[in-house]
């Protein structure tokens, strides 16, 4: 009975895949604030040029510098895992895999982009990179890249994460980066904030308005985004390229692709290379999974938005809850973003990808029947694809069919223990989907024409 599929070094891909290559309809450009599309120029104030290019490149194989793979190569590839013990334990026909991102010196998938971003920044002569973080995974990972690639970094750090997740700030203080729990007063947005919400829990929207700021007023310094942008879904794309391989050293292909949704970085990391082989006919379900509490890609609408809360970036056509809509302090705080990537938006509203919005109760119920059979405690974000690919075996279970399952463990929950402690302790609870914020949030959108 095989447990892990490993591959080479040797066999670390050598090219991300570019999904719009495939896409059957051009993706919609960012605009301004005038509703013309946004000149690359505009971008160069924060991104260095080569990560503008890949985000609007159409080319279907970008090559991955020697130097990025070289610090890839410390942890990846990563391993393939069939969760036998999860199936018995769930007395499911289905087959269980999972692709194991938790082994990154973060904890997360999340290197697999900020390694290439700092090294563009670096070859560009950029000395300096700011960022935002929700949970901490994020900043953990830039920090990290900014420490073996020479770059200072700092992190705003969404106020609740940094209060929730205080071993987080210093596992990035320990990689070098400076830290601050946002809204901050250092910068206008953050003032602006704590004027009107002078107890808000931060979000991520607000700590990427400060972040913007710093980097657009100096020319030492740009930004790094975490999610959302078409960069960072392309940098991801070696998850999938290796689970593909690695299903292949299985024996199998997955019927269902399931990975959990914040900004939809590590959905389109496993999911895209997959979503090659659907758009050549091949039959296969891509399924993102997002928290009841901030269900963008369910109850959003697919319209123009900012990326931040105050409106510094671009207009991006995505599924949003409206800029300014603050989710509840839910303990995934790596999926509370208001937005989504405009890719995996525009895959789901073309329907070659599906979403469902699960409650945080069934989300630490399956992370913890995970830890019980598997033995990795996941990240709480994570338990959101454990939670979604639970139910579909459960329908097997009931169905007889044998379908094969196919997740991405995006992180483990070692910073996540007081999440876990107020789940036994029964103190976490379902939060409503707030239909009125939703509401007054979206009546906020941006008007296009
Ligand atoms: C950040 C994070 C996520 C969600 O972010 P995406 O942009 O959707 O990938 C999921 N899992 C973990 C462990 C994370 O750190």
């Amino acid at each position: 009975m095989t447990t892990k599929f490993l591959l080479e070094e040797s066999s670390l891909p050598t090219h991300w895949y570019n999904v719009v290559a495939d896409l059957p309809n051009p993706p919609p450009p960012p605009l301004g604030p005038d509703g013309k599309p946004v000149t690359l120029d505009a971008l160069a104030a924060i991104f260095p040029p080569t990560l503008i290019e890949q985000e609007v490149s159409v080319e279907r194989w970008i090559e991955i510098p020697e130097e990025v793979r070289e610090i890839l190569r410390l942890w990846r590839p990563a391993p393939l895992h069939r969760a036998h013990r999860l199936e018995q334990a769930l007395k499911t026909p289905a087959k269980i895999y999972y692709k194991n991102e938790s082994v990154s010196p973060a904890g997360s998938h999340k290197p697999n982009t900020s390694i290439p971003q700092a090294y563009y920044n670096r070859v560009a002569g950029i000395r300096r990179l700011t960022t935002e973080t929700g949970a901490g995974q994020w900043g953990c990972s830039l920090a990290l890249a900014g420490q073996l690639l020479g770059l200072e970094v700092r992190v705003y750090m969404v106020k609740v994460s940094y209060q929730q997740k205080p071993y987080r700030r210093s596992m990035m203080q320990t990689w070098g980066a400076e830290v601050f729990a946002s809204p901050t007063d250092m910068t206008n947005a953050g003032r602006q904030i704590l004027k009107t919400q002078p107890d808000t829990p931060g979000s991520l929207g607000i700590a990427i308005s400060e972040a913007v700021e710093e980097a657009a007023g100096r020319a030492d310094t740009n930004y790094a985004l975490g999610s959302v942008l078409n960069h960072v879904m392309l940098h991801q794309t070696v998850i999938g390229l290796e689970a593909r391989k690695q299903m292949e050293m299985a024996g199998d292909y997955p019927d269902i692709v399931i990975a959990s949704c914040g900004g939809g970085s590590n959905f389109a990391g496993l999911a895209f290379p997959f979503f090659a082989d659907k758009a050549a006919g091949r039959q296969v379900r891509l399924l993102a999974v997002e928290p009841a509490s901030c269900p963008t890609l369910t109850k959003g609408v697919y319209a123009y938005d900012y990326g931040d809360a105050t409106g510094l970036t671009p207009l991006l056509k995505m599924h949003t809850l409206g800029h300014d809509f603050v989710p509840p302090g839910i303990h995934a705080g790596g999926l509370r973003y208001h937005g989504a990537a405009p890719l995996v938006s525009q895959l789901v509203q073309e329907g070659l990808v599906e979403a469902v919005a699960i409650p945080q109760l069934e989300t630490f119920e399956a992370g913890v029947l995970f830890a019980r059979t598997e033995g990795i405690v996941p990240a709480p974000e994570s338990n959101h694809a454990i939670a979604a690919t639970i139910r579909a075996a459960r329908d097997c279970a009931h169905s007889g069919e044998p379908k094969t399952l196919l997740f991405n463990l995006s992180g483990h929950g070692h910073f996540d223990m007081a999440a876990y402690d107020r789940y036994f302790a029964g103190d976490l609870r379902d939060y409503e989907h707030p239909a009125e914020a939703i509401q007054t949030a979206l009546s906020h959108l941006p008007k296009i024409t």
